[in-house]
């Protein structure tokens, strides 16, 4: 049956609704009424990003300190970034992998120089990347150590977070993420974090193929490990003849003062897991380094996507790392967290009880007679947007591009912030 275009025009809605001026109000009720209701958002309703700052649909400004979880290190509209994926999106955006294109090679040349890694495999989402690095480490303990068919086993760390797949969630000690989603995926071990003997221990297993850990717990709350910590994980990977995945999705692209979170201890993963940072907030890219002996495990048919390593994704990328390099960001993320925390430091402890971090990757814990998702929306009244994690610890995780003075002025909204709780 045909329907008319008339009848048509008057069922479905226009999605142009954007150009209408909608209010915060009907924006959060269009959402709960039409979107699932698997996020939990603050109360804003943003339209417009650049640089450190975005504005609400009523035009109000906040810092945004939470970087959408570390993906805008750029800053929101990086020009350098928009421009690429401008200019590419009018030439070719997607072939496909049944297709050479004449930019993928490029990227893969400039990613892999550098990070000094001999192959990148590109994926989308950060997710993406960790299912494909347990894929080649899975595959490469049968191929190259002689694990006896699916018996393959990989190592997380307690309270780590890769993402919301079954794979990611089978991987997680967090019941908010795998509660009612059972059965989950066999031949994955849990240790403690900062546990270098419980990593010795399960290593003495021979079908370990990998340990899989973030340089620093992101989602956990910017758990900072110990000192010597990852040069301990990268010896006992070596001796056991273990791959040593790092997931630098939230920590890489020098969100915590340093290229890699790595570089802090001068490690190398056997494999690198980047995403977020990757486009600077622009697109969904991510990618896994590491070298032939890994990498060559997998053959054509073996693993792919149908969007990773398009063209423009590729070109997004190049300058989303260029942008890095050019502007400094790691030494500013350096800089601008060593003022931040230290002006943390000074705010009462009957509010903030814990200040911790690298970089500009910083957390605050709230004490627990306070809560954190209130000082989250008084923030917000006062100008700076942060969320939650974990009930009662505050993630600040700025731009990276964020210089002193926007420093200082944040510090004053959540001094300001923090100060009005206490009087309570
Ligand atoms: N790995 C880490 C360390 C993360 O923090 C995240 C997301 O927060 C992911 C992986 C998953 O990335 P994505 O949400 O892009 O799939």
């Amino acid at each position: 049956m045909f329907v008319s275009q008339a009848l048509m025009r008057s069922v479905i809605p226009r999605a142009a609704n954007a150009t209408r001026c909608v209010s915060s109000k009907e924006v959060f009720a269009r959402e709960e009424k039409y979107g699932a209701h698997n996020y939990h958002p603050l109360p804003v309703a943003l339209n417009r990003g650049e640089g450190v700052f975005v504005w609400d649909v009523e035009g109000v400004r906040y810092f945004d300190f939470l970087s959408a979880y570390s993906a805008v290190n750029q800053g929101h509209g990086h020009p350098k970034i928009v421009s690429a994926l401008v200019e590419q999106s009018k030439r070719l955006a997607l072939t496909s992998r049944a297709f050479y294109s004449d930019v993928l090679g490029e990227y893969e040349e400039y990613i892999t120089k550098f990070f000094k890694y001999e192959k990148v495999l590109p994926m989308n989402t950060g997710v993406e990347g960790g299912e494909t690095a347990c894929k080649l480490a899975r595959k490469w303990g049968y191929v190259k150590k002689g694990i006896p068919k699916n018996q393959a086993k990989i190592v997380f760390a307690k309270n780590n977070f890769w993402g919301r797949t079954m794979s990611a969630i089978s991987a997680s000690t967090d019941p908010s993420s795998y509660d009612g989603f059972g059965p989950f995926m066999p031949g994955f071990e849990i240790i403690d974090y900062n546990d270098a003997s419980a990593l010795e221990k399960a290593l003495q297993d021979p079908n370990v193929c990998a340990f899989m850990v973030e340089p620093i717990q992101g989602e956990a709350g910017v758990v900072v490990p110990d000192p010597g910590y990852l040069t301990k994980v990268r010896e006992l990977c070596t001796k056991n003849n273990v791959l040593f995945i790092a997931d630098e999705v939230q920590t890489g692209l020098a969100r915590t003062g340093r290229m890699l979170a790595v570089d802090y201890e001068n490690v190398r993963p056997d494999i690198l897991i980047l995403g977020k940072a990757l486009s600077g907030g622009i697109y969904p890219v991510s990618a896994v380094l590491c070298d032939d002996e890994v990498m060559l495990c997998i053959k054509p048919g073996e693993h792919g996507s149908t969007y990773g390593g398009n063209p423009l994704g590729c070109k997004v990328a190049m300058a989303a790392l260029q942008v890095l390099v050019d502007e400094n960001l790691a030494k500013n993320a350096e800089n601008m967290g060593n003022i931040l925390r230290s002006e943390l430091s000074k705010l009462p402890k009957d509010v903030v009880s814990i200040v911790r971090g690298k970089g500009l990757l910083n957390a605050i814990v709230i004490n627990p007679k306070y809560d954190a998702w209130d000082v989250c929306v008084k923030l917000k009244e006062n100008g700076l947007l942060a969320k939650p994690t974990h009930g009662d610890i505050i993630r600040f995780a700025p731009p990276l591009i964020i210089n002193k003075a926007q420093i200082e002025e944040s510090v004053e909204i959540i001094k300001k912030t923090v100060l009005s709780m206490g009087s309570k």
